[in-house]
């Protein structure tokens, strides 16, 4: 991705809304297309078995990246938004009904709302959001007063992709679990900057996007305890899906393939399973060390030149959300992109919390592997210099 944009080298600071691929990643899409593509779990034939094998074998490599007991608890979708609608109508036809209640917390991105708010005009159930303390952290004890018998899922980010802070999820999954409700985490935000392991969390779901994690872009995963899998009903029918079709009604597949309608998207696995890969030998103690350092630096020059970051000085996962005093932050977007800086500008798909924080947007950097302090000084001076052709 060395490149020049608008005659300056690219600084590519929206590693949020996706990361770049690393070459082995780049390359495993264009071996699979040309060397062994075919449908998968149908022949006998010897490609379909070699495909049939990749896909398994990315399953089992997603399942050890979080901690999954078993590799029938991992779900390929399409990405976040897939998961957490297939979460939405499956858990909500089960176990949603009149006046029961879904909570969500106050900086959920949209994909973490709309499914929700379409399941409970179904249902004529309630969507209930935590509101955010006044320093932007997540208000545990309002959340722990909200839940009751009425609450039947409780479904919250891992790290905002707004301000980049990280929700107490162990203590939000703990609290919810006292009263035998069970908790989605969506880690879209998270699981590419922090080990996230399923098991030590103890969490019901996890949902993410593989286009973030370095991986290709129309791969996700839904990951759910076996016991609730085993229990929800597929959210959509077709092939694959099936165990048997009569004209008098059908059984469904085991896990997971009762939730994968359809022919999978098996490239994306194969792709995303040498993302992991990639990840893996960097390691996470690396990862975090230098993200953390990264956002660190970033975030104190940010403060330094007055400008107004949001969640300042709470810990961040490669995500800072700032304003330069009133000015537009398009403006300021559209200034650092003809210097050549990539940031991204907006609600960010989380208009309720842009609301809340009662401004038109925020400008929003987020930092992946490959980026590095020379990046961050770029940036900066190219944002110092916006800020004098605007003020
Ligand atoms: N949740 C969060 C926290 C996100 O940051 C995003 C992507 N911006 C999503 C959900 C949706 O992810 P996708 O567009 O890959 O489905």
């Amino acid at each position: 991705m060395k490149q020049q944009v608008h005659g300056r080298p690219l600084v590519y600071l929206d590693n949020a809304a996706t990361s770049q691929k690393p070459q082995q990643v780049v390359n495993a899409i264009m071996e699979a297309y040309s060397t062994w593509n075919s449908n998968i779990h149908r022949g006998v034939h010897h490609l379909s078995q070699v495909a049939t094998a990749h896909h398994e074998a990315a399953r089992k490599a997603v399942a050890e990246f979080i901690g999954a007991k078993s590799s029938d608890e991992i779900v390929f979708t399409k990405g976040t938004t897939d998961s957490l609608n297939a979460l939405a109508f499956s858990y909500g036809e089960a176990h949603v009904h009149e006046d029961d209640e879904i909570i969500v917390s106050g900086v959920e991105h949209h994909s973490n709302i709309v499914p929700w708010q379409m399941l409970c005009a179904r249902k004529k159930a309630v969507l209930k959001h935590v509101p955010l303390r006044a320093d932007l952290t997540f208000d545990i004890e309002t959340f722990e007063a909200m839940l009751s018998e009425r609450t039947k899922i409780v479904s919250v980010a891992h790290v905002s992709n707004v301000l980049g802070t990280i929700l107490p999820v162990e203590q939000i999954i703990r609290i919810a679990h006292e009263k035998h409700i069970p908790v989605c985490i969506d880690g879209a935000q998270s699981v590419p900057h922090m080990k996230v392991d399923v098991q030590a969390l103890d969490c019901d779901f996890l949902v993410f996007s593989g286009h973030k994690m370095y991986g290709p872009t129309g791969i996700g995963v839904l990951y759910g305890k076996k016991e609730w899998l085993e229990q929800l009903p597929p959210h959509e029918g077709g092939g694959e899906m099936i165990e048997h079709v009569r004209w008098e009604g059908t059984t469904y597949n085991t896990l997971p393939y009762k939730f994968e309608a359809g022919t999978p998207n098996f490239v994306g696995s194969y792709a995303l399973h040498k993302a992991m890969d990639y990840m893996t030998a960097i390691g996470w103690e690396t990862i975090e060390a230098y993200e953390r350092e990264l956002t660190e630096y970033c975030e104190q020059q940010l403060v330094g030149m007055g400008c107004t970051v949001y969640a300042a000085g709470q810990p961040k996962a490669g995500v800072i959300s700032f304003n330069v005093g009133t000015i537009h932050p398009f403006d300021i977007g559209t200034l650092l992109d003809q210097q050549g800086v990539a940031v991204r500008t907006g609600h960010h798909c989380a208009e309720p919390l842009i609301d809340y924080l009662g401004v038109p947007g925020t400008v929003r950097v987020s930092f992946g592997l490959y980026n590095d302090k020379a990046d961050v000084d770029a940036f900066i001076a190219a944002l110092k210099k916006a800020q004098m052709m605007l003020s």
